[in-house]
């Protein structure tokens, strides 16, 4: 994002809506964006309103009200002279926006958001089938994102485990090799709000993975969160549990369970 400092007016209201925490005030008395925090998801564009006054009009207002004291509060959800200005992005900064604005769909995918359906559309597509787990870790939340080159760095450590990784996954649309989980140079020093590696394995093995997630954490500078998917059995009971547990977890209560109402695109094998 930028800040067009002809029209901005210094009110300060575009700062506490950035999730980044990207939006200061610069020594002019304008407000500017620090282009490596901003991960372009256009929050602040979105939710304020563009009132459109003339800029001069704004100042000479404001300078009026301070030289007696005084101040207008301008509602909390208008930019006043509207000078949040979207930029054209190019590739690699275009990811940011791409994994970041909920607006923008992937290109790779068709899916807007983080360019994934992750597990949830499992009824339709058969991805993870009996005795498949599949396996998520989405580094980067608001207020603090996440670089590609973490994302590397996690992608690259679970690689010895023979990881597959879900190619439609915008993630793994990045890598050079998804043996190695390399991901292609020029876009390490991007940043965006969060990403998602997704992995399919099998059961026995999420020790394993929760283990070499366990050890790569400290080398992060950022956070991430971890699920575990798997099919239900016919009597309900989720057969990842057991291997959560034995690698010493427990599982959480926000889990999702997909009822098996959609109509599937595979038919699994039987034994
Ligand atoms: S809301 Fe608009 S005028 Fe106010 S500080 Fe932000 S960019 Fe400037
Ligand atoms: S585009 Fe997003 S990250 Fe960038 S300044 Fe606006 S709200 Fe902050």
């Amino acid at each position: 994002m930028e800040i067009d400092k002809t029209k901005c007016v210094g009110c300060g209201n575009c700062h506490p809506v950035c999730p980044m925490e990207a939006i200061s005030l610069d020594t002019d008395g304008k407000s500017i964006v620090n282009q490596d925090k901003c991960v372009e998801c256009s929050t602040c564009y979105r939710l304020l309103r563009n009132e459109g006054y003339p800029p001069i009009l704004v100042r000479i207002v404001r300078g009026i009200l301070s030289f007696f004291s005084l101040q207008h509060m301008a509602p909390p959800d208008v930019c006043p002279t509207g000078a949040l200005t979207p930029p054209e992005l190019e590739y690699p900064r275009s990811l940011r926006a791409a994994f970041s604005d909920p607006t923008v769909v992937h290109a790779g995918t068709g899916v807007g958001g983080r360019g994934t359906e992750e597990i949830k559309t499992n009824d339709i597509t058969g991805r993870l089938r009996t005795g498949d787990a599949g396996i998520v870790i989405e580094l980067g939340r608001p207020g603090t994102g996440a670089y590609f080159r973490d994302v590397e760095k996690v992608a690259m450590a679970l690689s010895p485990l023979e990881p597959h990784f879900e190619e439609f996954n915008p993630v793994t649309q990045l890598m050079t090799d998804s043996k190695t989980g390399k991901i292609r140079d020029e876009v390490l020093d991007e940043k965006v709000l969060s990403a998602i590696i997704e992995v399919k394995t099998k059961l026995e093995r999420i020790p394993e993975y929760l283990q070499t997630l366990e050890d790569i954490q400290t080398e992060l500078d950022t956070v991430f969160s971890v699920g575990v998917a798997s099919k239900c059995l016919s009597d309900g009971s989720v057969p990842h549990q057991q291997w959560v547990e034995k690698a010493g977890y427990k599982l959480s209560l926000n889990g999702k369970t997909n009822l098996g109402l959609g109509r599937p695109l595979f038919k699994e094998e039987t034994a």
